[in-house]
């Protein structure tokens, strides 16, 4: 029989697994997720007897790692039933002299001249959105969503991005939401015609819709939406997109992020041109939109969303040319 792994149920599903017992499921919850237990054994001997044979903690393991030249880290990480997920990890602001290599020690980051880090976490095994230039959408459909507990690690909501590749109801649902983290909806086309190429979900919920949905959201005076823009080449980086980019965001209190498409293996787009880059983010900046063009991160490992996975799962990818 397969143990049963602790680590990823929520507060619900513990106070069942201990038979009901709200109190215990809360002590079960602190062990987990605040003290971060490895083992079932610094559990009260009460609490354990509630457990059966077959129950384990099931952290997830570390099953690759792999270190880019520009200091970004990923890591496959196994969960406790084999399938597997991964993380991205990037320091971020600029150090003098900086070799990635060198910098092991995190808790030195500001030593090193850092301001912060960035960390991708996923919150499903693969994924069904099928996005034409993401190599998780390659991977096929795994779907199985993991609890992701970010509380509790001294994050607050307002440093945590939420990214949504459009799905309206959810949108809708997050705005009625009273703790909120950011949002970034990933928008990566000009109109629908070329939304529909690259990411099929468009066929289901238009931009029109998640706009509307988008402008649900509370956001004070200060809030803004993220909005994601993958600058594919010659697919939705000329000037007439970054005019129609701007045009619906209109009304809205937004951030554009620019991402720089990072080639992948059997993906048949290509990067966009530097001028193009430069021209496209001119156009926003030039027009009012706060607009940040980030750098690609990670190539020599190739580190972009889902990435890790396939190369690493089908160690012939990895060729880079
Ligand atoms: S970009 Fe995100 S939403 Fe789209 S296929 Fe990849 S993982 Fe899924």
């Amino acid at each position: 029989m397969q143990a049963e792994p602790l680590f990823g149920q929520n507060q619900d599903e513990l106070t069942s697994t201990v038979g009901g017992d709200t109190r215990r499921a809360r002590q079960l919850w602190r062990a987990l997720y605040r003290d971060r237990i490895a083992t079932l054994d610094p559990l009260a001997t009460r609490l354990r007897a509630l457990l059966t044979a077959e129950t384990e903690v099931g952290l997830p393991t570390i099953a690759q790692t792999a270190v880019s030249v520009d200091g970004t880290e990923r890591y496959l990480i196994r969960l406790a039933d084999g399938e597997t997920i991964e993380t991205v990890w990037m320091p971020e602001g600029e150090a003098d002299g900086f070799d990635g290599r060198d910098l092991r020690n995190r808790g030195r980051l500001a030593d090193q001249g850092y301001q912060r880090a960035t960390i991708c976490i996923s919150s499903q095994v693969g994924c069904a959105v099928n996005c034409q230039f993401c190599l998780t959408a390659k991977l096929g459909v795994v779907m199985k969503a993991i609890g992701l507990i970010v509380q509790g690690i001294g994050i607050p909501a307002s440093r945590i991005t939420v990214s949504t590749s459009g799905i309206e109801p959810a949108i809708r649902r997050f705005a009625a939401e009273t703790i909120r983290p950011n949002l970034a909806l990933s928008l990566n086309a000009p109109n629908d015609a070329i939304r529909e190429q690259v990411m099929p979900i468009n066929r289901k919920w238009k931009i029109a819709e998640l706009l509307e949905a988008v402008k649900t959201i509370p956001l004070g005076k200060r809030g803004w939406i993220n909005v994601e823009y993958v600058l594919l080449g010659g697919i939705n980086d000329q000037p007439e997109h970054a005019l129609q980019v701007l045009e619906l965001l209109r009304d809205i209190q937004a951030k554009v992020n620019l991402i720089v498409w990072n080639p992948g293996p059997e993906i048949a787009y290509r990067q966009p041109e530097p001028a193009d880059v430069t021209r496209f983010h001119r156009i926003l900046v030039d027009n009012g939109m706060p607009t940040f063009t980030r750098r690609p991160r990670g190539r020599d490992i190739y580190a972009a969303c889902g990435q890790l996975k396939r190369t690493l799962e089908e160690p012939e990818l990895v060729a880079l040319s």
